[in-house]
């Protein structure tokens, strides 16, 4: 049986988490239960970048050390992973000893000839973690942030990354490294055509405040940040002590997908591939790339201040309507919009009136006719459902799954199966029951990477014996 590995990135603890995060989440969580529901050994990792300057400098803002602010606020990302029933095997933090100790390790498993000192002069975005050329900048501001990169000059290590273009540009065309989206994958090829200049990987210790993780040999030099954070996919196996799960999950298994958001689509698709070829370990099978959220249509942006915190929609609505919505509503791969007026509007659609009222109906007819349930839940899935979800295409899917929904819906109507009941007509009434209880439990059964509440709940009342109805699935929204 093939091991696999999911994973989502890891973002910086400088603020708590908004809904964006909780949409990448709920897509990696999909695929860790996905697989698990083949019967794959399956293990989720998400956790948090405590290392990036950016925390250094939000920590001396606000007065406290930059540990005091990760440890803060990175209770909310390992929260929310639960709060949205995300199936994570481990929470990792970038500083904690045993990643320290992976990332150490990892740099010395690098080919020597890969690593080398120089000194030099760059403009460095502090949001972005990274370096840009003039020609980069727009009007000499970072392309995403909008801020005036800072000019840093300084000796540091570089990673001689322009060794690897043709080895990365041919793994990503013959396939061997797989980038979703298809324009990801091209943006990464045009990328690594321009061709690629060796990056800095790590600054001096007064830059960093001393925080973060020491260069091996040369304690003057703190790793920078995405050499640092990239070695999270190891470390959170046990990479640096050895551990079972690296060689189980990692070194053994063909299926390793990170699932990652376009701004930091060149550090996993050029970068670590090229450090995992320079330690001599394997790389990822999948990258799969989500777009941005916007709120009513607008950037989510600090001065705004419209980024949506997930815990009171969690709180009000159940985990699984917000899942439904960032499945649904957002088509993976691409940009999408969060608005709580239209939340509200699917909900009720397909939640509350769909498969909730499905849902009711059954219950209440099989405890009225008495109808007793038998047999386990068969264990084909809806047609189509599997090549959506291995293609990554959660929104297809889940239409699938709600056209299926509206149909039972339908038929029930068209069966007045009132009228059965009333006439006494149970054998006729325990035919059609029977046909659609074995659909509801087929439906829940594929359901269950996607809403496993859900899905559980529905699989217990449809349980072999009576049906009593139990609370409703999703209430109407007053
Ligand atoms: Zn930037």
């Amino acid at each position: 049986m093939n091991a696999c590995y999911v994973t989502t990135s890891i973002p910086y603890v400088n603020a708590r988490p908004h809904v964006g995060f909780a949409l990448e989440l709920a897509q990696a969580d999909v695929i860790a239960r996905w697989r698990r529901l083949k019967g794959q050994d399956t293990f989720f990792l998400t956790g948090t970048d405590d290392n990036a300057i950016k925390n250094v400098q939000v920590a001396a803002r606000e007065g406290i050390t930059p540990r005091e602010l990760c440890d803060r606020n990175a209770v909310f990302y390992r929260r929310l992973a639960g709060a949205l029933n995300a199936s994570v095997g481990h929470f990792i933090r970038t500083s904690s000893d045993a990643h320290h100790q992976g990332a150490s390790r990892f740099w010395a498993a690098c080919r020597k000839e890969d690593i080398y000192l120089k000194r030099y002069q760059g403009l460095y975005c502090v949001g972005c973690e990274d370096f840009y050329l003039e020609k980069d900048l727009q009007d000499g501001r970072c392309p995403i942030h909008g801020t005036q990169p800072e000019t840093v000059k300084e000796q540091n290590y570089f990673f001689r990354l322009s060794d690897y273009q043709d080895r990365l540009e041919g793994l990503i065309v013959s396939g061997k490294l797989r980038i979703l989206p298809e324009a990801r994958r091209n943006e990464t090829l045009g990328f690594i055509r321009q061709g690629l200049r060796d990056f800095s990987i790590s600054r001096i210790r007064e830059r960093s405040g001393g925080w973060g993780v020491s260069a091996p040999d040369d304690p003057s030099q703190i790793l920078y940040v995405w050499f640092d954070a990239l070695t999270n996919y190891l470390t959170g196996l046990g990479y640096g002590q050895n551990g079972e799960g690296f060689r189980r999950y990692w070194l053994g298994s063909p299926q390793k997908t990170h699932v990652i958001g376009k701004d930091i689509l060149r550090f996993h698709t050029i970068y670590w591939p090229a450090m995992l070829l320079s330690a001599g370990l394997p790389l990822p099978e999948t990258v799969l790339v989500h777009g941005f959220l916007t709120v009513d249509g607008q950037k989510i942006s600090k001065s705004l201040g419209n980024a949506v915190d997930p815990f009171p929609i969690i709180e009000q609505y159940g985990a699984d309507a917000l899942r439904y919505y960032l499945l649904r509503a957002i088509p993976s791969g691409l940009d999408g919009d969060f608005s709580e007026g239209r939340f509200r509007e699917i909900y009720t659609a397909d939640l509350a009136n769909g498969l909730g009222n499905l849902v009711r109906r059954l219950e209440v007819l099989c405890e009225r006719s008495g109808y007793r349930v038998q047999g386990k839940p068969c264990c084909a899935l809806p047609a189509g459902i599997e090549e959506a979800v291995e293609d990554f295409q959660f929104h297809t899917a889940l239409q699938i799954l709600w056209d299926r929904v509206r149909c039972l819906n339908r038929e029930i109507e068209a069966v007045r199966p009132w009228d059965l009941l009333k006439a006494d007509q149970n054998a006729e009434l325990t035919r059609h029951l029977w046909a659609w209880v074995r659909d509801i439990r087929t439906l829940a059964r594929a359901l269950s990477p996607f809403l496993p509440e859900t899905a559980e709940k529905i699989l217990a009342q449809f349980s072999p014996g009576r049906v009593a109805p139990g609370e409703p699935l999703f209430p109407r929204l007053a």
